[in-house]
C-alpha cells in the first residue's frame, strides 16, 4: 500500500497532499518561499489558495517577504490562464525578451522571468543560477510551445520582462 504523505496548512489547519500546498522555510527571522520544495530546512506549508496566502500575508509570527507572497499569488493566478494573454498583449512593447541567450545578453535589464515548465534541466539550472545571482524573480509557467506561440515561434524556453513596473504588474 502506498502511503500518501499529507501536511497541515499552517493557516487553516486542513490536511493536504504536498501538490496542493506551498512550502516556506525559515531564513533568519523571516520565511522564504521554497518553490521547488527542495530546501533541506524544515518546511512550513500553506494551501495553494488565495485565501490562505492572503491570510499568511497578515500573519503576526510568520513573516514572508512580499516578493515571495506575490510569487505564490502569481502561481495561483496561472490557473486562470490569463498569464499568456497578458504576455501576448505585451509582445510588441519592447519590454519582453525571449530565449536563454538573449536573456543572458540583457540580464542587467531584466526584472522577471517566465520559464517554461518543460524546459531542459540544464537550461533551467542555468537560468535559475543567473536569476539568483542577479536577484531576478521567476516562475515556471506554461509549456515551451505555449510560450513560443506568443512570438510565432515553435518553442520558447523562457520569456523575460525588462520593465520593472510591468514586471510588478504581472506578478502583483
Ligand atoms: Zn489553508
Amino acid at each position: 500500500m502506498t502511503k500518501i504523505s499529507e501536511r497541515t496548512c499552517i493557516i487553516c489547519r486542513k490536511k493536504h497532499t504536498k501538490d496542493e500546498l506551498f512550502r516556506i522555510v525559515e531564513k533568519g527571522d523571516k520565511y522564504t518561499f521554497d518553490e521547488k520544495m527542495k530546501s533541506q530546512k524544515r518546511g512550513t506549508y500553506i494551501c495553494r489558495s488565495q485565501e490562505c496566502v492572503n491570510r499568511l500575508s497578515k500573519h503576526k509570527k510568520i513573516k514572508v517577504e512580499i516578493d515571495d507572497l506575490l510569487k505564490m499569488l502569481s502561481l495561483l493566478k496561472k490557473d486562470t490562464k490569463d498569464y499568456l494573454k497578458v504576455l501576448k498583449a505585451m509582445k510588441n512593447s519592447q519590454e519582453l525578451v525571449f530565449g536563454v541567450n538573449m536573456i543572458f545578453d540583457e540580464i542587467e535589464k531584466i526584472h522577471f522571468m517566465i520559464i517554461a515548465e518543460d524546459i531542459s534541466e540544464k537550461n533551467d539550472n542555468k537560468l535559475i543560477r543567473k536569476a539568483n545571482e542577479n536577484n531576478i524573480h521567476y516562475i515556471h509557467y506554461g509549456s515551451k510551445i505555449q510560450l513560443g506561440e506568443i512570438f510565432d515561434k515553435e518553442e520558447v524556453n523562457v520569456i523575460a520582462i525588462k520593465n520593472k513596473r510591468v514586471a510588478r504588474g504581472l506578478i502583483g
